[in-house]
């Protein structure tokens, strides 16, 4: 065990490690460098303070003033011991979701830290950003294009934050059509990931749950005697949370249209049919896409999020702002709030300060436009082999409650059923990590 120069504090003994594996990785074993000698030592010299006397009288401090007490070399030791505690993908495998990107390519990075791209103020005089917003611009563009929807928001800053910017875009529009005031309903499937129904009941609206068929899919007489003109949207996941794909979703889609409501699509799988699938083609009024899924972005532990939300037609007036748009010379603006004119009367507003996240934009673009359009459509279908290959490798040793319905699509589900009582899900999750 390292210590810093001294002997571990008696609370601090670690006996034998209590992990399931007996793994290490994530135990944190080291003191602070609070817990040292004080002054006893120090890492830099400086001179004795010139003092004339103290205008603080009585309250001039009397106890030590509490620094740690290390030299320089322990000091950077400490650091690097701690920094090597990180559980890193290039270390080893991590249980986080499903969708959460595992490829990272370092080229992103290297772009990300251009500096003209993250050496920049978003209060910097638009033309001397001209690089950045074009950067935005073609970005825009791509997520249009990938998804076959007309009009894109970039602001949000994680899927959450895309559910939140679609649902008030809805709102907005009901509002217009002065419909808000009997459309107080969301319908969310049972395997909805949680933030839908916490998204549509911070908007406002009552969550009412859709069941969900044996085979793992939204069961879609159930929606069918759910919706009404008392219904604001439904949210359905696709592919969903089952890892299965709503084969019904073109019905699902016109009888939401049919009954007057909007159909907000969480996107959060894209990965998984990116390339393969338009959504604009499969009726989708409001999609948002975690650029921190499908685009790439070391994510988890706190990383950055980003979730731009591609909006149809007849959503699109009432986006967020800003957005860039192309002038007749040629430069890229922001459009917004104080310039919007006759632009976007409509738009419910902000989401965020500024503009959203520079350098998650910079990696997705630099990941959409390195890997082609044919790239992006294999990322799709090796997404979609793996899983089935991880399905069909493990479904006679493990329960796969969807196993039967059919091939998967970017995920594999298995329940704890048939395990021993004491052993639990998150005991393999924890296992894989250590
Ligand atoms: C990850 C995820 C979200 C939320 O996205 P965040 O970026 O974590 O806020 C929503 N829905 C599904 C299905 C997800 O997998």
């Amino acid at each position: 065990m390292n210590t810093v120069g001294r002997p571990t504090a008696p609370n601090q003994v670690q006996t034998k490690p209590a992990t399931l594996t007996g793994g290490r990785g994530l135990l944190q074993n080291e003191a602070l460098i609070f817990e040292g000698d004080g002054w006893g030592k120090t890492g830099v010299d400086l001179p004795e303070p010139k003092t004339d006397g103290s205008d603080l009288g009585d309250l001039v401090r009397k106890d030590p003033i509490g620094l740690p007490g290390l030299s320089e070399p322990e000091t950077m030791r400490h650091y690097v011991r701690l920094s090597q505690k990180n559980h890193a993908i290039d270390l080893a495998i991590y249980p986080l979701g499903s969708c959460t990107m595992k490829h990272n390519p370092r080229l992103n990075e290297k772009m990300a830290r251009l500096p003209g791209f993250s050496d920049i103020h978003p209060l910097q005089p638009i033309s001397t950003v001209q690089g950045a917003l074009e950067l935005m611009d073609a970005l825009a563009h791509w997520l249009k294009t990938l998804t076959g929807m007309p009009a894109v928001a970039l602001s949000p800053k994680a899927g959450a934050h895309g559910e939140l910017c679609g649902l008030m875009a809805i709102r907005a529009a009901h509002e217009a059509s002065g419909q808000h005031e009997k459309r107080r309903k969301v319908l969310v499937p049972t395997s909805a990931h949680g933030t839908n129904p916490a998204t549509a009941a911070f908007v406002g609206y009552s969550v009412v749950e859709v069941a969900q068929t044996e085979d793992g899919r939204v069961d879609v007489a159930d929606l069918a005697s759910k919706l009404g003109d008392d219904v604001a949207a439904i949210m359905v996941t696709n592919p969903n949370t089952c890892g299965l794909f709503e084969r019904d979703i073109l019905e699902i889609s016109r009888l939401t249209h049919e009954a007057g409501a909007y159909f907000y699509c969480d996107g959060a799988n894209f990965n998984a049919i990116v390339g393969r699938v338009r959504p604009g083609d499969l009726g989708v009024d409001a999609m948002h896409i975690n650029l921190h899924k499908t685009f790439s972005t070391p994510h988890g532990g706190g990383g950055p999020g980003s979730g731009p939300v591609v909006l149809s037609e007849a959503l699109s007036p009432f986006g967020p702002l800003p957005y860039t748009a192309r002038m007749a010379d040629g430069t890229i603006h922001l459009i917004e709030e104080d310039n919007v004119g006759e632009e976007m009367p409509q738009s419910f507003g902000r989401m965020s300060a500024f503009h959203g996240q520079m350098g998650m934009f910079t990696r997705a673009l630099t990941y959409i436009l390195s890997h082609g359009a044919d790239g992006l459509r294999q990322v799709a279908e090796d997404a979609v082999l793996n899983a089935n290959y991880i399905l069909r490798s493990l479904d006679n040793v493990l329960d796969a409650p969807f196993g039967g319905s059919g091939p998967c699509m970017h995920e594999a589900l298995f329940s704890d059923k048939g395990f021993a009582e004491s052993f639990t899900t998150l005991d393999v999750a924890k296992g894989l990590i250590d």
